[in-house]
């Protein structure tokens, strides 16, 4: 399997959906520790992705990168909140880190690239480092674990498995850490003892990945 439009597509609408499902408990991890709007900015911002999908205008993507790097530029434009530009930036810089058209789709191991690429951009604009208990913290341990299982030999379903296992493991662990980045920090030691809101939403995001590229959509299914 390559990382083709329709692979980029299905990850990017199973992660509408799962924002559609779990917002209210994205928002309510966000009351506890921030302003309780993760869920709402995520959920604004994958609707205006989907719309910008489905319009009946909407030019069809050149690539995966295409579709990727729209996705960003849409959630950078929707989402107010931190997550809007850091996932933004994220999905621009996988879009732009994948193959361009004309040249040989990405394999396992060029969509790690683009992972890691997307990692380099949360942290470029963020600043965080592992253990702030921020999106890092999910996107780390999600991407050791995908480029662990390509080292093996993984294709993209057991990797994008392994990462999707290593971004939920990220998030999980999140509950003890004091927030160092963004609202939560200005909590100090009581930011400890809850799940980062951001590192939850990633967990979504790997897991949405590991469903598209598990499960591809019969051939005109999009
Ligand atoms: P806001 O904090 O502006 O209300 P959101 O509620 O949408 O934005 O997103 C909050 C999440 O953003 C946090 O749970 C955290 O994971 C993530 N975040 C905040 N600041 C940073 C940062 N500097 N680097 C990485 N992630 C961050
Ligand atoms: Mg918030």
């Amino acid at each position: 399997m390559d990382v083709d439009t329709r692979l980029a597509e299905a990850w990017v609408r199973a992660l509408a959906a799962a924002v559609e499902r779990e917002h209210g408990r994205l928002t309510e991890l966000d009351s506890a520790i921030g302003d309780g709007d993760h869920g709402s900015n995520l959920r604004r911002g994958f609707t205006a992705v989907l719309a910008a999908l489905d319009a009946p205008d909407a030019p069809a993507p050149a690539g995966p990168g295409a579709l990727l790097t729209r996705t960003g530029t849409t959630l950078i434009s929707k989402v107010g909140g931190a997550s809007g530009p850091l996932y933004g930036k994220a999905f621009r810089a996988i879009g732009a880190a994948l193959p361009q058209p004309g040249e040989a789709p990405a394999d396992a191991a060029g969509l790690g690239e683009a992972l890691a690429a997307g990692l380099r951009a949360v942290r470029e604009l963020g600043k965080a480092e592992p253990g702030d208990k921020t999106i890092v913290d999910a996107w780390t341990p999600a991407l050791d674990a995908y480029r662990a299982a390509v080292a093996t030999g993984a294709g993209l379903p057991e990797a994008t498995a392994a990462a999707a296992e290593g971004a939920e493991r990220g998030a999980l662990a999140t509950v003890p850490l004091q927030a160092r980045k963004g609202r939560a920090s200005y909590l100090g030691p009581r930011s400890t003892g809850h799940q980062d809101p951001g590192a939850t939403s990633t967990a979504l995001l790997f897991r949405a990945l590991a469903e598209a590229a598990g499960r591809p959509l019969a051939s005109g299914a999009l």
